[in-house]
């Protein structure tokens, strides 16, 4: 049977669209998604997985970005909270509220009164939309959150922001399906090599190589968008185009633990470096970090240093039975924040660089480059982009559904009846999270019916497949169908979260990976299965 990736190479091999999307990150996958759903021809690749790069070392949050108060850019915080509150809108089982308890140290740059007014100010400029805000005592941050070294706290607040549940590269891949059901192509491991322009015919000669298959492939395209993240600046130098705006490149690492504390909220902290500092719960894990470090390419890597700044800061923080050491690590994040800065000067104090996202439009070649921007403001970089490209003669059209979001409450609700029908939920095995109707509808959306069906005709497929991973045999079946996974990894670090959570020594064994192996791979199983482990 032709895998949906091959079906897809074979559309774009020789093939003509409005406009190529170069790069599955979060801003590649919503110029696909709200393309798609505007009517344009759209085609998205990625010279590795779908959200590879940075989009899968994020906090994982969407906020507002309390931190820019300080630097008085009012302007933006405000339309990240509005862009948060959309998310939470638009998706209301994936982008959360979430708690943030923050605690002030002695002697911190501000008093605790001050930080506690920006966040009722913060809290006013989202209009209200979250739980409000409010101040920590010493003894109420000592009587809650036991975990929190408290001896050097002088006070704290409360205020709510949103998480992505599951986790960001799932959150960006779901753009991508979403723009693939509207039509759009999108292959991974696909990388574009040339790129040509020609002004007889207005449009780009692009070529692309198949990185599985190692073949080359050609397409046209009447706009390029190039969505490569930390690597913008590096594919516009080798295309010829000059921009005005260039990429500041930052390195943050978080280190993922055992939980160190029940309870579910953000703790919020100042690092040493008087930077902000997160204890992020992260299913049965924390996720701790980050670091900000500034770095001139975008290939980065843990380094022990990293490392020990993110252990001493956490053991100086958190009030633990025993310190954190490097051995206590059981995965690690670590990606480049793609900074937009106009002009050449780079030597900027780039913690001070706006975190806004800028597109810079070649009229004349047809070739937008998106720099900067968060997952947070996705759905505006999208619309802009729409704007874009109509704005280069390429027609758009009003859609008849919204581009992104989850699927509408009616559907909702068809599908929970039907779950309620099967008893699904009695399936849920024990120990597990959460029923298994909630989180089928929040990961699949209304792929989550053909589960139904699946377990419905085989009710031993709502069985688990991984220890302590929540996945059944159902699911992998239907991931294996619709989402593009090539290589393990494509799954268990970015369609999901197992590898974040379940230890190497437990999840890098053939026993534990042969059953997923043959769910998702078939006859594969065994070469995809002897890569992973020898990796
Ligand atoms: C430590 C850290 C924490 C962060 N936390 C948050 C947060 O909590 N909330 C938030 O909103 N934002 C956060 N951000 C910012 C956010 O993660 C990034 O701004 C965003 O993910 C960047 O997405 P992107 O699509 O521009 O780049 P990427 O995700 O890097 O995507 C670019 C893609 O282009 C592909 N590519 C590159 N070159 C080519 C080529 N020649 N051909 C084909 N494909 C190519 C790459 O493989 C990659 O998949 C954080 C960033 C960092 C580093």
């Amino acid at each position: 049977m032709t895998s949906e990736r091959d079906a897809m190479l074979s559309r774009l091999a020789g093939g003509s669209v409005d406009v190529l999307v170069v790069g599955g990150g979060i801003n590649g996958a919503v110029a696909a998604a709200a393309l798609a759903g505007h009517g344009v021809q759209v085609a998205l690749v990625d010279r590795a997985d779908f959200a590879s790069g940075v989009s899968s070392h994020s906090s994982n949050l969407a906020w507002g970005g309390i931190k820019y108060l300080e630097s008085g850019e009012w302007r933006l915080v405000r339309k990240l909270c509005l862009s948060r509150n959309r998310l939470m809108d638009a998706f209301p089982s994936t982008v959360r509220e979430i708690r943030f308890f923050t605690s002030i140290q002695r002697g911190f740059r501000m008093w605790s009164v001050l930080v506690w007014l920006g966040a009722l100010l913060y809290w006013l400029m989202g209009n209200c939309r979250m739980s409000a805000p409010r101040f920590l005592r010493r003894k109420t941050i000592i009587a809650e959150a036991p975990v929190i070294n408290a001896s050097e706290v002088v006070g704290g607040l409360e205020y709510s922001d949103c998480y992505l549940f599951d986790n960001d590269s799932r959150f960006v891949f779901n753009f991508i399906r979403r723009a693939m059901d509207a039509g759009a192509t999108a292959a991974n491991y696909t990388e574009v090599t040339a790129l040509e322009f020609s002004s007889d015919q207005q449009h780009w000669q692009v070529s692309l190589r198949d990185c599985e298959a190692n073949r080359d492939l050609q397409l046209t395209a009447k706009v390029v968008i190039n969505a490569t993240g930390p690597n913008v600046d590096r594919l516009n130098a080798t295309v010829g185009v000059d921009t005005e705006h260039h990429h500041l490149l930052s390195k943050g690492v978080h280190l993922i633990v055992d939980r160190v504390t029940p309870l579910a909220k953000v703790l919020t902290f100042f690092a040493s470096d008087g930077r902000l500092f997160f204890v992020i719960p992260m299913g049965p894990k924390t996720c701790i970090g980050t670091t900000d470090t500034q770095v001139a390419r975008a290939e980065v890597s843990v380094s022990n240093e990293d490392r020990d700044f993110v252990l001493a800061n956490a053991n100086a923080l958190l009030e633990l039975p025993e310190p954190l050491t490097r051995d206590d690590i059981i995965a690690e994040r670590v990606g480049v924040r793609p900074l937009a800065i106009a002009g050449a000067d780079t030597s900027r104090d780039w913690v001070q660089l706006s975190r806004k996202h800028q597109l810079e439009i070649d009229d004349d070649r047809h070739f937008i480059s998106i720099f900067g921007g968060k997952l947070t403001d996705c759905l505006n970089v999208g619309e802009e982009l729409v704007a874009a490209v109509s704005q280069l003669g390429v027609i758009t059209r009003s859609p008849e559904q919204r581009w992104y979001g989850e699927p509408d409450a009616t559907d909702r609700r068809r599908f929970l009846e039907r779950a309620q029908h099967l008893a699904l939920d009695e399936l849920t095995e024990d120990g597990v999270s959460e029923p298994l109707s909630l989180r089928f509808w929040r990961r699949y959306g209304n792929y989550a019916n053909e589960l139904l069906d699946t377990i419905g005709e085989h009710p031993d497929k709502a069985k688990l497949v991984i220890p302590e991973a929540e996945y059944t045999h159902a699911e992998l079946e239907l991931m294996s169908r619709r989402e593009m996974i090539v290589h393990f990894d494509d799954f268990l670090r970015r369609r999901s979260k197992i590898a974040l959570v379940v230890p190497g020594r437990s999840l890098r064994k053939e026993s534990t990976l042969r059953g997923a192996a043959r769910l998702l791979f078939g006859d594969s199983a065994a070469a995809k299965l002897a890569e992973y482990l020898e990796g």
